[in-house]
């Protein structure tokens, strides 16, 4: 809270206050920022010396924790020889390397990749080649198809593929039309498979998904299963598939990647957050030589005129080879799976727990639904800062959406901390009921 700020934190954080516009926050009524001075591993170090347990990994990004002095070291080594060049014209050695070894662990019929700087320009990206795919094959397509609730990101693109939401509301009148479906969590697949069958036609350029957990939307989880068969349904309309692993990506649902569960392929592929471990903004979009092709002309207006000014920043991209080289590794991918064993021990405790429903998992994301009377809206509304500050107190960062909370940690994190954040979610729940 604001009262107990005391010397240097409340210092900082009036600073803070009269200079800066903070992401998703309300300015007039947030709580001051708290100051962080160093991250260490699974922890946060504020100013005042207190410690948090970053058990959402920094808006789902830092998979190897805070401040890994592997990728320090590599990143500073690469401060000292190249620390950017303009990407159209010239390449690097870090740029190549990322994008040969990305290819060889996404799904096979991944062959290019374009850079950028974050997940929503990874979205932009992948929309922009999606209808000017259509485009320059002289069929113009205008349509596509998301789930409800998706969050793709605040850019244009991402808004407009994105759920209707306070998020969008101001700008729907900018937005292109989409059309959605349900998303096909158990018990909605037909209902969602329905609602696909009859909004194709070949005026859909795109379906894009969070493929199996759609996050901001309420870590919402449904099965591969239903994912090919929606996949395969919109293809055979011609229409492209995205997959945005933005926040699936590199391990998190206990494989490399999301689509690694799914037999259909996807077209293009977005991803960013874990790429470089946390440690720059980099993305990335993915796609297959069919849709690369139909960009080779002579015609140079079917070019793909998108570029950004850290395109391909050697320093991120050099942050991702170290993250991959630290994601890969024996020891990583054997603390990813001992992750997931420990949160489903959880997951079972909890569903014995008053107060919680829809206990879900998926890989290294445990959910719940914090089961509160909806009719009373001033409690309902309240309860994600009831929950994010009660936690906070405990030393645990958890930064829950609505009503839902999920733990969704660094593969660092030890059994101990793990404990520690399982802990405090118990005490929470204690105190909710
Ligand atoms: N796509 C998904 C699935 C995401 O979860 C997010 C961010 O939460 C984005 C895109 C946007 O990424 P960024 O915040 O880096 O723009």
């Amino acid at each position: 809270t604001n009262e107990n700020r005391t010397g240097l934190a409340l210092e900082w954080a009036e600073r803070d206050k009269a200079v800066i516009w903070h992401p998703f926050t309300q300015m007039q009524t947030a709580p001051l920022p708290i100051p962080i001075v160093r991250g260490e591993g699974t922890l946060l170090v504020a100013e005042d010396g207190k410690t948090y347990i970053d058990a959402v990994s920094s808006w789902w990004v830092t998979i190897h924790g805070h401040s890994h002095p592997y990728i320090a070291e590599k990143v500073a080594e690469q401060l000292q020889t190249l620390e950017h060049v303009i990407f159209a014209g010239f390449t690097h050695q870090p740029a190549i390397e990322l994008a040969e070894r990305l290819i060889t662990i996404l799904p096979k019929n991944q062959a290019r990749v374009f850079y950028s700087d974050n997940g929503s320009t990874a979205v932009e990206v992948a929309l922009k080649m999606a209808f000017q795919y259509w485009h320059n094959l002289g069929k113009p397509r205008r349509k596509v198809i998301a789930l409800d609730d998706a969050y793709h990101g605040d850019t244009f693109g991402a808004m407009a593929v994105s759920g209707r939401s306070a998020f969008t509301a101001p700008f729907v009148p900018f937005l292109f039309d989409v059309e959605y479906i349900p998303a096909p969590v158990p018990g909605q697949e037909q209902v969602a498979l329905e609602r696909l069958q009859a909004l194709l036609s070949d005026e859909v350029a795109a379906f894009i998904v969070e493929p199996l957990v759609q996050g901001s939307g309420g870590m919402v989880m449904y099965a591969p299963e239903i994912l090919n068969q929606l996949m395969s349904l919109a293809r055979s309309h011609g229409a492209l598939i995205i997959t945005d692993e933005v926040m699936t990506g590199f391990g998190r649902t206990g494989k490399l990647f999301a689509s690694h569960y799914l037999s259909e392929q996807p077209d293009l592929m977005s991803l960013s957050k874990g790429l470089t471990g946390g440690t720059m903004a980099l993305g990335v979009t993915t796609c297959t030589n069919e849709i690369y092709n139909a960009f080779l002309s002579g015609d140079r207006h079917k070019t793909l005129f998108h570029g950004h000014s850290f395109t391909a920043n050697p320093l991120a991209c050099t942050a991702a080879l170290a993250s991959l080289d630290l994601l890969l590794s024996d020891e990583t991918q054997a603390a990813i799976q001992r992750i997931v064993r420990r949160q489903a021990v959880f997951a079972g405790q909890l569903k014995q727990k008053p107060g919680v429903k829809n206990v879900r998992q998926q890989g290294t994301i445990l959910a719940f639904d914090l089961d509160v009377d909806d009719s009373n809206r001033a409690y309902f509304s309240n309860i994600r800062d009831i929950a994010y500050n009660f936690l906070l107190n405990e030393g645990v960062l958890m930064r829950p959406l609505g009503n839902v909370l999920y733990i969704f940690p660094p593969y660092c994190i030890t059994d101990e901390e793990l404990n520690t954040v399982y802990a405090a979610v118990e005490k929470l729940l204690r105190h909710l009921n």
